[in-house]
């Protein structure tokens, strides 16, 4: 039996004898009614986050359960990725007629869903041209590689782009260098050059940093990781005509805000300026890994092999990104997203005095505020363990992106929690 396991099932038990050869494990799962495991071990996970000890087994809609069958209230949404909840009819139709079709041509060919899903997004942003990637990242590298494709046909080589303090473009070692949090700076050294950094909201700061050396400035219209900053139109505005005077590219990173999030399908929209380059991601799947970089004609500069990747196009990814914006557009999600948002909003700034909150901010439902003190950990657990999910990207903000299908009766119940929870940890002002 060394090295070997032996799996056999007793009515509710699971039992898997793992012989190792220093000692003999024993771990004994439990069978849930979904035939889901709920002892299992996380130690061959590569620890790359604090994560809670909680296993989540199933979902629907506004919903998610764990292993345990707790039930939670999900105002994370997948890390504003389920546009249209947990496992919606409409992924799950998507994916089961594609995947009995085609799952996988080859990058090497055209495929009907890629052609009928570039025709559609590119119809409803105003762009020309898409490239279809998995992730955010990998939109935002294509981005970048444009911006310097266009620097080296257009401006001499320029290869910098200018990106925002605050700002967050991924994980890849370029949209790291990209990203704008100080302490990345030195990670994974030596850093990918050709980033320049400046405080965002800040045109003036703007304007000093470009040189001849650039060849795009990229930004977030509203900061999603770095703790719900929404854009000024002014600044918006000013960036739009620093870029046409200086010929270089205006890149929005709307991974976090695009497809309806932010109460427009782009968040752009709100601002009435259409950058050069626009990626997408997250929602743009409802849950799916994919994303997409969106460009005009103009900027349709690459050459065969400068990008690509295995599965820009694939298949089953396009059909359910076709069918998620479908949805999103039919049901006019962006218009419900705007009035969910302006209602959540209202309730929260009620508690403005009462609970010491501070900038409720935020376009749509991509909201945010400031704690009166750096609880956010303390408040996410104590949400959690009542059976509410909501995020806090510094100890200090909370941030909230539920799923566009969101309800009142959902934001009432969210409050209430949330209410209860403000009371227990004392920040009720006296
Ligand atoms: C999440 C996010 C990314 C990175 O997307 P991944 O899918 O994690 O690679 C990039 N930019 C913004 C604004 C994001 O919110």
């Amino acid at each position: 039996m060394n090295g070997r396991s032996s799996f056999f099932e007793d009515g509710q038990f699971l039992y898997s004898v793992l012989h190792d050869y220093s000692y003999i494990r024993i771990i004994i799962h439990h069978i849930d009614a979904r035939g889901g495991l709920l002892h299992m071990s996380k130690e061959a996970i590569l620890f790359t986050a604090n994560r809670p000890e909680t296993i989540m087994s199933h979902g629907e809609g506004m919903r998610m359960w764990d292993t345990e069958g707790r039930e939670y209230l999900d105002f994370i949404g997948g890390w504003a990725v389920n546009s249209l909840g947990h496992s919606s009819a409409v992924v799950q139709q998507a994916l089961a007629e594609q995947s009995a079709r085609l799952v996988c041509a080859s990058p090497g060919f055209y495929n009907k869903p890629m052609l009928a899903f570039a025709e559609q997004l590119t119809a409803l942003s105003g762009f020309d041209r898409v490239f279809f990637g998995s992730t955010g990242a990998e939109a935002n590298e294509s981005a970048i590689k444009l911006a310097r494709k266009f620097g080296s046909v257009h401006r001499n080589g320029a290869f910098e782009i200018i990106t925002t303090l605050g700002g967050f473009h991924g994980r890849t070692l370029a949209t790291m260098a990209a990203t704008g949090k100080p302490h990345w700076q030195t990670l994974f050294a030596p850093k990918m050059p050709g980033f320049v950094h400046v405080p965002f909201n800040d045109i003036d700061a703007m304007r000093q940093a470009v040189s001849e050396r650039t060849c795009a400035i990229m930004l977030e219209p509203v900061q999603g990781e770095g703790g719900v900053h929404v854009a000024d139109p002014a600044y918006i505005a000013a960036l739009r005509e620093l870029c046409d005077e200086q010929g270089i590219l205006l890149i929005f990173d709307e991974i976090q805000t695009g497809l309806g999030r932010t109460g427009k399908l782009f968040a752009y929209e709100h601002y009435g300026v259409k950058p050069d380059i626009m990626t997408l991601g997250k929602g743009i799947g409802g849950g799916f890994p994919l994303s997409a970089m969106l460009t005009k004609a103009q900027y349709d500069l690459f050459e065969a092999g400068d990008q690509g990747g295995t599965y820009t196009g694939q298949p089953l990814a396009m059909a359910v990104g076709r069918a998620v914006v479908d949805e999103i557009v039919s049901r006019d999600l962006s218009s419900h997203a705007y009035e969910l948002g302006a209602y959540l909003k209202d309730k929260l700034q009620a508690w403005r005095v009462r609970f010491g909150l501070r900038n409720i901010r935020g376009l749509g439902l991509l909201l945010g505020f400031d704690l009166p003190e750096p609880s956010g950990k303390e408040i996410v657990a104590a949400c959690m363990a009542r059976g509410l999910l909501i995020n806090s990207p510094s100890p200090s903000v909370i941030r909230i992106m539920p799923p566009l299908i969101v309800t009142r009766e959902d934001i009432d119940q969210m409050l209430a929690t949330l209410e209860h929870v403000l009371q227990r940890l004392n920040l009720e002002q006296a």
